[in-house]
């Protein structure tokens, strides 16, 4: 919805030169409600909000509104790096918001500013309080784990879950950053990450989670839980129905395919709900049977995660 980011995490964003484009090839408001409208019409019944930043979206407080208003929509979550959800998560929360998940891979000032090249995890922290504050239905914290970086970090994370009903999750690094920081030996698999919990918590009780949780946990005795998501190793692809609108209004029915399914064209050339509807439907039927699959369809031209909607 937005490709544009008040960070620059070194394995998503360049430093510098990133080429965003022209804000007329964007969606509008306007163009995106009436998206999101046709979506639901078309059996979507989960939104997510993700970018880029989309809290650097001037109304998101409308469009998550709209999206809440929307008949079958039945959860509205957004994906944030947090820097401004101690301002912005009460009007979310009004809107009728009902989950956020934010991404925050260590609890290190140092190692944040490396990782994210800006200050902030004070901010941060304070968003992420001011969540839990609220009582949003869901709350999870996303941290993308990175050997000799905060691989070390796995217990601070997990002691977040002692007292605050928040979900943990660590992610394994995937590889959509233009300079493939990926392929510099940082990468640690979904079966070590569970291996590292267990070493250090070996009284864990498996838990049940969403789709593209692999394993989820829980510390007897803790309000939270942890879970793995294996978005490279991609164990989880046979039972992923999601499909992704990028800032400039095309489909990706897969985030390791290239292929697009071009809504922005239909809509800016009078389409009618009916033509749109049709290559929603098209883009759903086309998925691909897992990632691997679609990984060996396109030409990956990808620079960013922050290009897809991550
Ligand atoms: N800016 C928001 C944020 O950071 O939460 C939303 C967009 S961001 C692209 C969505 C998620 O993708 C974040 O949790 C981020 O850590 C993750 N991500 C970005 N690049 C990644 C990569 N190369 N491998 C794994 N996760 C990645
Ligand atoms: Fe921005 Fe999110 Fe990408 Fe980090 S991961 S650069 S916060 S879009």
């Amino acid at each position: 919805m937005n490709e544009r980011c008040n960070l620059r995490c070194v394995y998503c964003m360049p430093e510098e030169g990133v080429d965003f484009l022209p804000s007329a090839e964007l969606l509008t408001t306007d163009e995106t409600e009436r998206l999101i409208s046709i979506l639901a019409e078309n059996g979507v019944r989960k939104i997510r909000f993700t970018g880029g930043e989309p809290l650097l979206h001037k109304e998101i407080a409308r469009l998550v509104h709209h999206a809440a208003s929307t008949a079958d929509v039945n959860s509205v979550h957004l994906t944030t790096n947090g820097l401004l959800l101690e301002r912005l998560a009460p009007q979310l929360f009004e809107a009728g918001l009902t989950g956020i998940n934010i991404s925050l891979d260590t609890l290190d000032h140092q190692k944040f500013v490396k990782i994210t090249r800006r200050e902030g995890l004070d901010k941060v922290l304070t968003g992420l309080r001011t969540v839990l504050d609220l009582s949003f239905p869901s709350v999870k914290l996303n941290v993308v784990f990175m050997r000799d970086f905060n691989h070390t970090e796995i217990g601070d994370f997990v002691e977040l879950t002692r007292e605050a009903p928040l979900t943990v999750r660590f992610i394994e690094l995937m590889p959509f950053d233009a300079h493939q920081i990926w392929k510099t030996g940082k990468f640690l698999g979904a079966e070590l990450i569970e291996e590292e919990i267990r070493l250090q918590y070996p009284e864990v009780e498996i838990d049940s989670g969403t789709a593209t949780e692999q394993r989820l946990f829980r510390v007897p005795g803790y309000a939270g839980k942890v879970g793995i998501i294996p978005a490279f190793t991609r164990s989880l692809c046979g039972d992923c129905n999601r499909i992704r609108l990028t800032a400039d209004g095309k489909i990706r029915n897969c985030l390791y395919s290239d292929d697009e399914f071009n809504l922005k064209a239909l809509l800016r050339d009078s389409g009618s709900d009916r033509d749109i509807g049709r290559e929603i439907r098209r883009a759903m039927w086309l998925k691909p049977e897992d990632g691997w699959a679609a990984q060996k369809l396109g030409d990956h031209h990808r620079e960013s995660m922050t290009q897809i909607g991550g």
